[in-house]
């Protein structure tokens, strides 16, 4: 990531906020990876309006990051130049009403998941084992078990770079495998999701039984990249890795897997 180096700047220079402006913030700790470092600034905004005063007066050439749980992102040891965004409580909000579920984007997957079960809808457990927000999952169209954000989604809320709103229909997002083709400097800030009405305790033991599928597939609570390979058409990622003699392969503090999820 180049751009302009903005770690020297005080906090004067940028547009006052009601949330909280951190200099070199060790965001890269926490990743999933738990590695990398410093965000040259870090943002967290108390709200949405908070978000868009600041982008609108933010200068343009200043660049934006944004990061949500940080499970597919490895931060360089360099750290991030400009000013990364993270979305904290003001962006949890989730309400429920025929079985649609807004959601803040700073909102945790498992969250979501667990909302639904309460709210009695079924269709979302499938992100119960999909670690990170709701904003990463909307940028990378985040599956599992059969299901993508795109079979749920209903729009979603972006603010782009200038802090000017913008509705996305499902349609509108660009979703393909693990990616969407929405610019890369909006934020999401939240989403509207379509399920299906259900039996709290029958969504809640299908749920149960993703979790236990993914304990029994995956090093869930080590630090590792999951999912974060992308299969090629027709393919495994995995077959590649070990067609190519990587398993187990280490480089440092860097292993490939020795025991590759093959589901
Ligand atoms: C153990 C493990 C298992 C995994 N299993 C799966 C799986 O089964 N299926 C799957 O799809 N993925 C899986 N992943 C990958 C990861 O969970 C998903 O990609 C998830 O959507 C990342 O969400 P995040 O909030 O952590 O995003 P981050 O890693 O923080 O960010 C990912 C991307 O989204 C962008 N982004 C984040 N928030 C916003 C926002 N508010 N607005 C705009 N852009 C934003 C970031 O800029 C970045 O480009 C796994 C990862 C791990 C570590």
């Amino acid at each position: 990531m180049g751009g302009l180096t903005v770690a020297a700047a005080p906090a004067s220079t940028f547009p006052p906020v009601r949330g909280r402006l951190t200099a070199s913030a060790p965001v890269g700790r926490h990743t999933w990876f738990g590695v990398g470092g410093a965000a040259e600034w870090l943002f967290q905004p108390a709200d949405r309006d908070d978000l868009a005063q600041f982008l609108a007066a933010l200068p343009p050439i200043v660049p934006v990051t944004v990061l949500g749980g940080g499970a597919n992102t490895l931060v360089r040891d360099g750290g991030i130049p400009g000013v990364t965004i993270r979305l904290g409580r003001g962006f949890s909000r989730l309400a429920a009403a025929n079985a649609e579920i807004v959601a803040g984007a700073g909102t945790l997957h498992l969250n979501l998941a667990r909302f639904a079960v309460t709210a009695g809808i079924a269709g979302l457990e499938f992100l119960c084992g999909v670690p990170g927000t709701v904003g990463g999952g909307l940028r990378m169209n985040a599956g599992a078990y059969g299901r993508e954000i795109k079979d749920v989604l209903v729009s979603a809320t972006a603010l782009d770079r200038a802090g000017r709103e913008h509705r996305l229909d499902a349609a509108e997002m660009g979703f393909g495998y693990r990616c969407s083709a929405v610019a890369s400097d909006w934020i999401f800030v939240e989403a509207r999701f379509r399920g299906e009405p259900g039996e709290p305790s029958a969504v809640a033991r299908r749920m149960a039984e993703i979790r236990a599928l993914r304990e029994a597939s995956q090093p869930i609570r080590a630090r590792t990249g999951g999912s974060t390979f992308r299969n090629p058409p027709g393919g495994s990622a995995w077959r590649l890795i070990e067609a190519a003699g990587c398993r187990g392969l280490r480089r440092g503090g860097a292993l490939v897997s020795p025991s590759m999820s093959t589901s």
